[in-house]
């Protein structure tokens, strides 16, 4: 391993040396002297121009010169060594990253942290102890977005042009809402890797940030699309997890998408740190994870054959010990907390024609999600293209948004160049643009309920 980080190291130009070089008293000669280069390279290559013109004449085809020929395929060579360095460095990089961890003990039972009892209590203390903390210099419960993706680079390089978008499309959300972002690329714990990793994460946020109310956990592959929703917060008062999903799909019909975890709040307190220790035996990588797999299959419906995922053992769990967690539990369906993105990304253009955003629901979704994208890795339920596609679509959406406070906007939702929607103005101060009128309105709203 440290064999291949050397190598890894030598595979690279020593940059400082060369710019030491170049900026020190030496530099100046040596740039004087390549100055005057370039500069007798540029008359020598004119002059060939003007003599091929007129001598050539003639000749009407161009053919290229031997010397031409010679610094064309000398060029291709050189970029394509940059392009054989880029790809080995990228593929080490996943090398070093996939090397396999040792299989956990099965006969060692799995457990996110030391057991914690009054957390409630603890944080109680902590608080009185740090009133200043407690809220935002708006007066608001402070919230924690919690995001993150893979240690190594993604399979596909544009994966990880995506998950710099989205990215900045939370940035940009948490900006105009008070909420603060943790973005996350490690395995803290190698058990809980992949979707798990969120589980273990979360505890170490909460108890590491007691000043945090709402831990909010949202995929890579989730975007906001309304930058002016407000999350109705009040609502939530007396529950500790709100998740996109519907009753009557878990309790009755059992189904396994009946909720999605690509987007929920978990609040602060002793009941959420139960609920993470009830919800993480399955999530152990190797036997535990897989066998754990047949008995989610085998209990929910329309669940293929995998190993246990998050999600699918969050539902379970409601299921199976409903009196212990749902009735702290908000399933929400009024806006889009999560929105499934194969129902919602045709009909963009539409919506900016009849809505505006603030309303988070079908008219504007809060969310957009790109459930069984993966973007980053190779197996996706969809075409790449397909994905890709519309995940540029989902971007251009909001970025809108976030570009109308700024007086542009992409030129179409395909693309990523944008022009001016009006013209400066010598009076910036007295100028409210859409996004900002709305976010005002949905402020004031809120402050309303929960005045
Ligand atoms: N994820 C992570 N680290 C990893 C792999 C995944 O943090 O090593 C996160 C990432 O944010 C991803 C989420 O886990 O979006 C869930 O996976 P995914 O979105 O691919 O599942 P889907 O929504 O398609 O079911
Ligand atoms: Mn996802």
């Amino acid at each position: 391993m440290g064999d291949m980080r050397e190598r890894w190291k030598k595979g690279l130009p020593n940059v400082n040396a060369w710019n030491r070089a170049w900026s020190g008293r030496k530099g100046k000669q040596m740039r004087k002297t390549l100055n005057n280069l370039k500069v007798t390279i540029l008359c020598g290559f004119v002059t060939v121009l003007v003599l091929r013109g007129t001598i050539g004449g003639s000749n009407s085809f161009y053919s290229p010169t031997a010397q031409e020929l010679q610094e064309q395929q000398q060029k291709t060579a050189e970029e394509e060594a940059i392009a054989m360095d880029t790809r080995r460095i990228l593929e080490e990089k996943k090398r070093e990253e996939e090397e396999e961890d040792p299989e956990p003990d099965p006969n060692v039972v799995y457990s996110l942290g030391p057991e914690i009892k009054d957390w409630d209590e603890q944080r109680a203390l902590w608080l009185s102890q740090n009133p200043d903390m407690a809220k935002t210099a708006a007066g608001k419960d402070r919230f924690l977005l919690v995001t993150g993706s893979q240690p190594k680079p993604c399979d596909n390089p544009v994966g990880d042009h995506y998950l710099l978008k989205s990215i900045k499309n939370k940035i940009d959300y948490c900006r105009l809402h008070d909420i603060e972002i943790f973005y996350n690329v490690a395995h803290l714990d190698q058990e809980m890797a992949g979707y798990w990793s969120k589980l273990p994460l979360m505890r170490k946020l909460m108890l590491a940030h007691p000043e945090v109310e709402w831990i909010w956990w949202m995929d890579s592959d989730a975007m906001f699309t309304d930058m002016v929703f407000e999350l109705p917060i009040k609502k939530y008062k007396d529950y500790n997890l709100v998740v996109h999903g519907y009753k009557e799909q878990i309790y009755n019909k059992k189904n396994w998408v009946g909720l999605n975890t690509g987007s929920f709040l978990l609040r602060n307190c002793q009941w959420s740190l139960d609920l993470l220790d009830a919800w993480a035996p399955m999530g152990p990588k190797g036997t535990v994870r897989v066998e754990a797999g047949k008995l989610l299959t085998q209990t929910l419906e329309g669940r293929p054959e995998f190993e246990a995922d998050d999600q699918s053992a969050l539902i379970y769990l409601l299921l199976t010990q409903n009196e212990l967690w749902s009735n702290q539990v908000f399933l929400e369906e009024s806006y889009y907390l999560h929105g499934y993105w194969v129902s919602i990304v045709e009909r963009y253009e539409e919506l900016m024609e009849k809505y505006h955003p603030g309303y988070g629901d079908h008219r504007w979704p809060f969310v957009t999600h790109f459930v069984g994208c993966k973007p980053c890795g190779s197996y996706g339920d969809y075409a790449v293209e397909r994905c890709l596609n519309q995940m540029e679509r989902a971007f251009n959406f909001a970025d809108n948004q976030i570009l109308d406070i700024y007086g542009f906007h992409h030129n179409s939702l395909e693309s990523g160049k944008v022009m001016r929607a009006r013209a400066d103005t010598a009076d910036p101060l007295e100028l409210y643009s859409e996004t900002t009128n709305l976010l005002q309105q949905q402020q004031q709203q809120q402050q309303q309920l929960s005045g």
